[in-house]
């Protein structure tokens, strides 16, 4: 079999793998926090924040899939025990223990302008280096952009009953 060509890529692999598998752990964190969110959450809006919540918990996972797809394109593996995830996340992960609407909706916010700044940081690391990992990036901010945004309505409409 002949070898890969991430020989063309213009950038430390290694590192770009390692930098990679740190935004992985960060959406299995992400996808836990909102899978457990959405089963806890008590309040005004239930309803709806529950769908959103159980929305985002699925991107999150397809997320990782997705970076998962390109580590070992790459030639890297994926982090393959959860207790790495915790070693390795930038973003970490805020357990709803307070499972208030208005609560879980901040630190949900938290966590995705968390995401939002690794991956524009990602996205101009690699770009016009790795076109393939720089679409990735790309894709995956404007999701985050969405699940921000989704969470902010919720929040506003919050603010807004009894008004
Ligand atoms: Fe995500
Ligand atoms: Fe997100
Ligand atoms: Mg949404």
């Amino acid at each position: 079999m002949q070898r890969k060509r991430i020989d063309v890529l213009e950038l430390d692999v290694p590192n770009l793998i390692k930098l990679l598998n740190k935004a992985f752990a960060d959406e299995w964190l992400a996808y836990y926090q909102y899978w457990a969110g959405a089963r806890l959450v008590k309040g005004p809006l239930k309803g709806a924040v529950v769908a959103e919540l159980n929305e985002h918990a699925q991107d999150e996972l397809v997320h990782a899939e997705k970076l998962a797809t390109r580590i070992i394109q790459l030639g890297g593996t994926p982090l393959l025990e959860p207790k790495e995830f915790y070693e390795q996340t930038n973003c970490g992960i805020t357990p709803p223990t307070d499972p208030r609407v208005r609560t879980l909706l901040e630190q949900n916010i938290k966590g995705e302008q968390c995401a939002i700044d690794i991956y524009n940081q990602l996205l101009k690391m690699t770009k016009d280096k790795d076109d393939v990992t720089n679409n990735l990036m790309l894709e995956l901010m404007e999701d985050e952009m969405e699940h921000e945004h989704d969470l902010q309505m919720l929040l506003e409409d919050l603010d807004l009953m009894g008004k």
